[in-house]
């Protein structure tokens, strides 16, 4: 297909803002697609060039797209730069600059959507020194008629801005080619991937039901509703529901294919490479020849046996080098939970306590390697607690409760399984800084550094940035127009949209944990942090110094 048909559709879509609408668009176009083209075109339309599940990224961001253009068109960086600047986007700058060179040229060569396909994932694909013009060379080959090319630019910086997001595309599938919606997303949640759902639903509601999960591409995890205590969490899960510890780690789904391992983090990206030993063990653990499993990997400290937080880990899922290395210095240890897949049998919709069955018959324990989720099973509060505080007292986060009767619901939050865990306290801070808020916020300070105190040098020290919490209505309550006002005369320096504010506004917050951060003088970061209230009770010197959050942070974990 030529791309300029696409164009047009992309324009059509974007004349509206109704879902209806665009959604009536969609699906009378997906009619016109030749079968086998399908795929491509429904990954265009959400403009990616890989499916869902695959999370290999084009790689080319404003810079490189900035070159590609000044080199397709003829005219300097700046220039681009400057355009960019006045316009505000660079898909526009592009239109605008190739128009300017069809009139002088009259060169209207059209591409087609195959070719940008084709060259966009070469550009994703290569690495290293030296690929920089290559890359350069394969956008240019693209940039001609004007509209697409910025369509194409758009596409480039994944920010294609046309409103079409999962539920469109299902509905569109849906409405074109006469299949239900339900059996749409059913098998969307299985494959993670369109372009295929798109591909079986030509062929009628018989054959897209067939499709099922396909070893190798990742499946979207079932996600966690929080509960407040043990009796809403009873609620929501029935009894008796069952109980583990909440590992805190990150989360792994792990595809097992005869010897072939895969580990997906729950954002899916491939990270089998950056854990060897554990790929290794869960190969030996998995006694099935196929499987999905998922469990929580969690770092822990050689030396004391006690379990790290998840920051040492993610280093190691950004790591490319010295990965062996890595891997025996933090040790990670696996605690499977789930299973969803075992020799061609999908179990999805099977209820969790199934489920958790299969899994314990498949797994043979590795240890310090390859372990199951420490479970109970119970409908009284009494033992529940008692978990629960157990789990507390091991240094984990909490618990999860889960459904024994619910299926598997990939992508959702649908309170199958719940989250408990404590709230920490309250801590008194001031604020040292802000930066100037942007769009609607441009009139406002709306990013507040907070910091604690250290009563030995009488310095405040950074523990985080906070904008959650604070009110865009006055009524509301504490707004920023509020602190905006209080902090205004404060203002020692500024830098950019950086300021530094003399300590003197003392805010009460509440957060979702401490951890240790290089980024602040404190030496900690508060995770989430969200204003409670004002607190002009207080003086700067009144509030919590370094001593406390430091002890705060080792008993989170019960890690003294
Ligand atoms: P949260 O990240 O706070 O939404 O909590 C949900 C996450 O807890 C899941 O995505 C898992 O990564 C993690 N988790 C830790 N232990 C368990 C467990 N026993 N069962 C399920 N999820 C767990």
């Amino acid at each position: 297909m030529k791309y300029s048909k696409l164009v047009e559709i992309y324009d059509k879509i974007n004349s509206t803002t109704k879902t209806l609408e665009k959604t009536d668009i969609i699906a009378d176009f997906l009619k016109t697609v030749k079968p086998k083209e399908i795929k491509e075109i429904i990954l265009l339309l959400r403009g990616r060039v890989f499916p869902e599940w695959d999370t290999r990224e084009i790689g080319i961001g404003a810079q490189l797209a900035i070159k590609a253009m000044s080199s397709a068109y003829g005219v300097s960086k700046d220039k681009v730069i400057k355009e960019w600047r006045n316009i505000g986007d660079l898909g526009e700058v592009t239109e605008k600059l190739a128009k300017n060179r069809t009139q002088s040229t009259l060169f209207k060569e059209d591409v087609y959507t195959k070719k940008v396909l084709e060259n966009l994932r070469k550009i994703a694909v290569l690495e290293g020194p030296g690929t920089v013009d290559r890359k350069i060379s394969y956008l240019k080959e693209l940039l001609h008629e004007p509209k697409s090319a910025k369509y194409i630019i758009r596409t480039c910086l994944e920010e294609l801005r046309i409103g079409v997001g999962e539920g469109i595309v299902r509905d569109s599938i849906s409405q074109a080619f006469n299949v239900s919606k339900e059996t749409v997303q059913h098998a969307y949640d299985l494959t993670t991937d369109f372009g295929l759902v798109a591909e079986k639903s030509i062929k009628g509601e018989k054959e897209l039901s067939k499709v099922s999960i396909i070893i190798g591409n990742p499946i979207k995890v079932m996600l966690a509703q929080r509960v407040a205590d043990i009796n809403e969490g009873f609620d929501r899960c029935g009894k008796p529901a069952q109980y583990e510890y909440k590992y805190d780690g990150f989360r792994m789904q792990i595809h097992k294919n005869n010897n072939k391992i895969i580990i997906f983090t729950r954002r899916l990206e491939d990270v089998t490479k950056q854990f060897p030993i554990i790929a290794n063990a869960a190969k030996k653990a998995i006694k099935a020849k196929k499987a999905i499993v998922e469990g929580e990997a969690v770092g822990y400290d050689k030396k004391t046996g006690k379990g790290l937080p998840f920051q040492n880990i993610s280093e190691r899922i950004k790591r490319k080098y010295h990965i062996e290395k890595m891997a025996h210095e933090i040790p990670v240890v696996l605690n499977l939970f789930d299973i969803i897949y075992i020799n061609g049998k999908n179990l999805i919709s099977e209820d969790f306590k199934k489920r958790r069955d299969v899994l314990e018959k498949t797994i043979k324990e590795v240890s310090n390697r390859v372990l199951l989720s420490t479970k109970i099973v119970t409908s009284d509060d009494k033992v529940a607690k008692e978990f629960y505080d157990r789990s507390l007292g091991l240094g984990h986060e909490g618990v999860m409760i889960k459904n024994l009767k619910a299926p598997y619901k990939p992508g959702s939050r649908v309170g199958y399984m719940v989250k408990l865990k404590p709230i920490m306290e309250s801590l008194d801070v001031v604020i040292v800084g802000a930066e100037w808020g942007t769009g609607k916020r441009a009139k406002w300070l709306s990013s507040f550094i907070l910091a604690c105190r250290d009563p030995k040098t009488e310095e405040y020290l950074p523990i985080g940035k906070m904008g959650t919490g604070v009110k865009e209505k006055e009524e509301e309550g504490v707004s920023f127009k509020e602190l905006t006002k209080k902090l205004e005369p404060l203002i020692i320096s500024q830098k950019d949209r950086e300021v530094r504010v003399k300590p003197k506004i003392v805010l009460e917050i509440k957060y979702e944990e401490i951890q240790k951060s290089p980024t602040y003088k404190s030496g900690y970061a508060l995770r989430f942090p969200r204003l409670s209230r004002l607190r002009e009770d207080r003086s700067p010197e009144e509030i919590d110094i370094i001593e406390r959050v430091k002890k705060l942070y080792e008993d989170q974990r019960g890690r003294k």
